[in-house]
């Protein structure tokens, strides 16, 4: 019953889109019409945590794109799925039978959101089925695999974007304008922590280095490098980590906690960690004039920041619900991500040469 109406109303809001559009017709209101009232289909891969608890909930708010489709290795998901969001059976797809998705019209966008160590994979037969593409964070196991993603989408002619959800939330957008127009002055270094404290569960495929590509770095670490480049607009040139282990039973394959120190041009140093082990989010900025920064700076909601000049007062949004109609509205309207592929790229080679220099025990430069 409920699915019923949840089908009626899909069906009505559809019909109320392309109706707009059929209104277009008339010359006065072809002017003022937007260039297409269509939403775009977005399928997600992979029904686990992050897609269950935001994505799939963003996706009844967005305004450009709607949950059209789902890939799941599980029928029971796909039936619980099909139920509560009204998605068409012939919009449900297994990992053997995907690629069969470039048949169908009403998949736009992919999203991937499995294990790392399938990230390349999916983005790469997404892109081959004719489909634009997103990736979760971080983007794959090395730059390696993201060099392969991103010509895969190129040779397909199809948009790659990295979930980097945090480019749509207003703290972090008054950040990144902060480090162009350098109101407090020049930067003069960095302080940045991400980290939760991981509880007793050794079975999870974040603990798998075949799976993960790495520990608390390659999942928390990811937010806090990001945050050092869009706080400097600049890139790293070198780095010095060191690792700590205080449950090595349960982090037997992969790091627990991380501390790096990034070396940006101008000498300004970004001191960063990540965790498994304990409760971090922060971003702080020393500038020639002042201190500011973003504290927690890293999750869905509730981020808080200030500068010299007092709390920093924007409003909390969805953030998943914007990243998703950005890049659909970048889709439609033929204008690039501002997280593409490429962005992702440059985190993995930092990440890269972060563990090379913890086991070199030296400095590492970024290639
Ligand atoms: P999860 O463990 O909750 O879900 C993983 C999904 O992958 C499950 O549905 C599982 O069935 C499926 N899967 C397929 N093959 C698998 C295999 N061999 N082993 C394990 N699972 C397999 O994970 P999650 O938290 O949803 O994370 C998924 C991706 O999303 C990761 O890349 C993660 O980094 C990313 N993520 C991003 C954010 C963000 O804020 N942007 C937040 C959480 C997770």
């Amino acid at each position: 019953m409920e699915n019923m109406k949840l089908l009626k109303r899909r069906a009505f809001i559809r019909t109320l889109s392309y109706g707009t559009g059929a209104l277009a017709l008339t010359p006065y209101l072809a002017a003022c019409a937007p260039k297409s009232t269509k939403k775009l289909g977005i399928a997600l891969v992979g029904l686990g945590g992050y897609s269950t608890g935001q994505l799939a909930p963003a996706l009844q708010e967005t305004k450009n794109c709607y949950l059209a489709g789902i890939v799941t290795g599980t029928p029971s998901k796909a039936e619980r799925w099909s139920k509560q969001y009204g998605i068409p059976q012939k919009n449900i797809y297994d990992y053997s039978n995907f690629d069969t998705i470039a048949q169908n019209d009403e998949i736009d966008i992919v999203y991937v959101v499995l294990p790392i160590s399938m990230h390349k994979e999916f983005t790469i037969r997404a892109a081959r089925a004719g489909k634009h593409v997103i990736c979760e964070k971080p983007m794959a196991l090395n730059a390696g695999e993201c060099v392969e993603m991103i010509t895969a989408c190129k040779t397909a002619n199809k948009m790659l974007s990295i979930g980097y959800r945090l480019h749509f939330e207003p703290h972090t957008q008054e950040i990144i304008r902060l480090s162009k127009e350098r109101p407090f002055g020049d930067i003069k270094a960095i302080d940045t922590g991400n980290g939760y404290r991981w509880g007793s569960n050794a079975d999870s495929w974040r603990l798998k280095k075949a799976l993960a590509g790495g520990g608390g770095l390659m999942d928390m670490g990811v937010y806090s490098i990001q945050g050092s480049r869009y706080a400097t607009g600049k890139e790293p040139l070198s780095v010095i980590a060191r690792e700590e282990k205080l449950r090595p039973e349960l982090f037997r394959e992969v790091d627990e906690t991380v501390f790096w120190e990034l070396e940006f041009p101008g000498n300004v140093i970004a001191r960063g960690r990540s965790s498994y082990n304990n409760n971090w989010s922060y971003l702080d900025v020393q500038a020639k004039k002042g201190n500011y920064g973003l504290q927690p700076a890293f999750g869905y909601g509730g981020i808080s920041g200030k500068t010299p000049e007092g709390e920093m007062n924007f409003p909390q949004v969805n953030q998943q619900a914007r990243q998703m109609d950005d890049f659909a509205a970048c889709i439609m309207g033929n204008t690039p991500t501002r997280v593409p592929g490429e962005e992702g790229l440059k985190d993995m080679k930092i990440i890269d040469a972060i563990y090379r220099s913890i086991a070199s025990g030296k400095k590492e430069k970024i290639i």
